[in-house]
């Protein structure tokens, strides 16, 4: 079935051939053609169209047109790449995302019993990237909801890190002494379903308001020891360049504010919203940076590519946030290929966070003790930007704290006794040293 049954009607040509394409980031050398006649059989639909791709880009760029051919077929590049269009498209019901993936029982039961918890969208993009057979392809995890969302376990709480007591104005945390968090908006393109805030993301709890924002805004003006405002939400990025450029206008004119930052999981899931007319103001309030949320190396396709050299090119330090998953991104390969995709996305790895305790999340947390071990297989293993720092997000409001395992072994006397990435024990001489014991070099 086609979805064009759906979603509502729109006009415009089939797409024409490849030139109808949007230019990739890679160039493209003997590309792998697969027919048209590959989707009249669903089953080698899905193994064309998913299975292989994170093996080459070239299979992963083949797959994501087919899929808009298959589900989109009057829609033409320019739509597919103005972000405004992917928004209005999202697939947001039941109905919409059953003509698309082969719903397993469990997947059927939950988004029928959604009700008021986190709501389901998810861009046609990202549903491009997504397994249609597969409920337990990883990435296909972490924007289909299961049943497993309705099971609470212990020590597990709607606001796990106690944002609320720490808001002074409605939308804004003030954790650490020199940096704010302001919640722009609850709204994201695509919502995760381990998401930190469930309680109020996709619920019009934090709307993008003049008057809530100039509330905000003047808390930070009166607080001269804030020099770091991150912006997050919901995605910031989702807000219009107007909006967005009145918030940071506002910012960058208080002078105690140093740095702005936005969080934002846009050139993952709708990379078309990164255009020429977005960084071009962006790059006007530097210093701004960006910490970028991935989640496993399936999200890294030419598009996220092209958005991140955008970015990247406009003098935006870019950082990575990862949250450590059960069967989605914990082991060290996977982790290891992501971080590898980062880099040469000009991403620095900067977190992977422990999966904050949230309602019904127990299905995506694994032991700290997994978290350490893929730290540990990545240090000394691979460069050294790519290893991220694991922390978790303390409950009750305590903030980020460090997780490593223990390259400290003891002490004996003087000397500190160290273990490598390997396991093997060295010795070495800590800087004091007894003035007795000093002896005279020969030259
Ligand atoms: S993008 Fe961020 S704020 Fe939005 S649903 Fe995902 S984790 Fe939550």
């Amino acid at each position: 079935m086609n979805l064009q049954t759906c979603i509502p009607a729109i006009s415009g040509p089939l797409i024409q051939d490849k030139e109808d394409e949007p230019p990739s980031y890679f160039a493209l050398t003997n590309p792998i053609e697969v027919e048209d006649k590959t989707f009249t059989e669903p089953s080698r639909f899905s193994n064309l169209l998913f299975v292989e791709q994170s093996k080459t880009q070239h299979v992963n760029l083949v797959s994501k047109r087919q899929f808009r051919k298959f589900f989109f077929p009057q829609i033409t590049s320019k739509e597919w790449n103005d972000w405004h269009w992917q928004i209005q498209h999202r697939i947001r019901t039941y109905t919409q995302l059953s003509q698309i993936l082969q719903l397993s029982y469990e997947e059927q039961i939950a988004i029928k019993r959604l009700g008021t918890r986190l709501p389901l969208s998810i861009t046609p993009y990202y549903m491009g990237l997504l397994s249609r057979d597969n409920p337990m392809q990883p990435i296909r995890r972490t924007v289909v909801p299961t049943l497993s969302e309705f099971l609470k376990m212990p020590g597990e709480a709607e606001d796990p890190l106690g944002e609320e007591t720490q808001s002074p104005v409605h939308g804004l945390v003030h954790r650490y002494p020199d940096r704010v968090l302001l919640l722009v908006l609850d709204f994201c393109s695509t919502y995760c379903r381990y998401c930190t805030r469930s309680r109020v993301v996709g619920h019009n709890a934090i709307y993008p308001s003049k008057s809530r924002l100039e509330k905000a805004i003047e808390y930070i003006e009166k607080t001269p020891t804030i020099r770091d405002v991150l912006l997050s939400g919901g995605d910031p990025l989702t807000l219009s360049d107007d909006r967005l450029e009145w918030i940071i206008k506002k910012l960058r004119s208080i002078r105690h504010v140093e740095i702005i930052r936005l969080g934002t999981k846009i050139p993952a899931v709708l990379p078309q919203r990164v255009t020429r007319s977005l960084v071009k103001m962006l790059r006007k309030y530097h210093p701004i940076f960006m910490s970028l949320h991935f989640t496993h190396p399936d999200e890294c396709t030419e598009e996220s590519y092209r958005a991140c050299a955008m970015l990247a090119d406009a003098g935006i330090p870019l950082g990575s946030q990862t949250v450590l998953l059960k069967d989605i991104n914990d082991d060290v390969n996977t982790m290891k290929s992501l971080m590898h995709h980062l880099l040469k996305m000009r991403v620095r790895p900067y977190y992977l966070y422990q999966c904050d305790p949230i309602l019904g999340s127990g299905h995506f947390r694994t032991p700290v003790e997994k978290g350490l071990e893929i730290i540990h297989g990545l240090r000394g293993f691979t460069t050294g930007y790519a290893v991220p720092t694991y922390v978790i997000d303390a409950p009750e409001g305590g903030g980020k704290i460090p997780l490593m395992t223990d390259y400290v072994v003891g002490h004996d006397g003087e000397s500190y006794i160290l273990k490598n990435f390997e396991g093997n024990i060295y010795r070495y001489p800590d800087q004091y040293v007894s003035r007795s014991k000093m002896i005279f070099r020969d030259q």
